[in-house]
């Protein structure tokens, strides 16, 4: 039988970058000297979880219908990033140089994966594009390959045939990596330099 110390351990284990040592130490420190900060830690959580949703528009995290930024009427509306993920969305955040708006795809094509256009929010996204005054499109997305292909299909298959205008960044930013692993000042000089397609 496991013992429920070895379950918190295992649980513990799926958080990202928590790995086995890591594991064992926060298990300890939650039984023995951190009681208290477990209870409020799972307070927290249950609150959170309950309390956040996500924004019916862009994708982001979000207490209301819609977030911060697409609730906020001083962002430039006629600018839309398109991101893979939140945590993309909030590296461009910490930038401090874009004041448009998102899209968040949650996602990247990946046929091996089984992630094909209909698993994108890619019918929302026209939707947008079409009850929006949106000017410009950013393709924020990685430079993989799936996220390349993910940058061509919404090219050809969305933006180019409704004759928007579209920048992709991705100069400087690490092979392979995601938005969200490059440093500020890479993505900062990513954005101010993106390339028109
Ligand atoms: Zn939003």
């Amino acid at each position: 039988m496991i013992s429920s110390f070895d379950t918190l351990k295992k649980i513990l284990r799926r958080i990202p970058g928590i790995g086995y040592r890591s594991a064992e130490r926060i298990a300890l420190f939650f039984l023995l000297e951190g009681k208290e900060y477990a209870q409020e830690l799972l307070k927290s959580l249950s609150h959170a979880l309950e309390s956040i949703k996500i924004c019916s528009l862009c994708g982001n995290l979000s207490e209301a219908e819609l977030c911060f930024l697409c609730s906020d009427p001083s962002r430039d509306a006629s600018t839309l990033c398109i991101v893979e993920t939140i945590p993309d969305l909030h590296a461009i955040e910490r930038t401090g140089n874009f004041r448009g708006k998102y899209q968040i795809l949650n996602g990247k094509l990946s046929p091996i994966r089984g992630i094909f256009p209909k698993n994108l929010p890619l019918e929302h996204l026209k939707k947008r594009l079409d009850q929006e005054d949106i000017q410009e499109i950013i393709l924020a997305l990685g430079n993989d390959i799936e996220s390349e292909a993910t940058c061509q299909y919404i090219l050809k298959e969305i933006l180019q045939p409704l004759g928007k205008n579209t920048t992709r960044i991705g100069f400087g930013l690490p092979s392979g990596g995601g938005i969200a692993m490059a440093d500020t000042d890479t993505l900062h000089t990513a954005i101010l330099s993106r390339r028109k397609l």
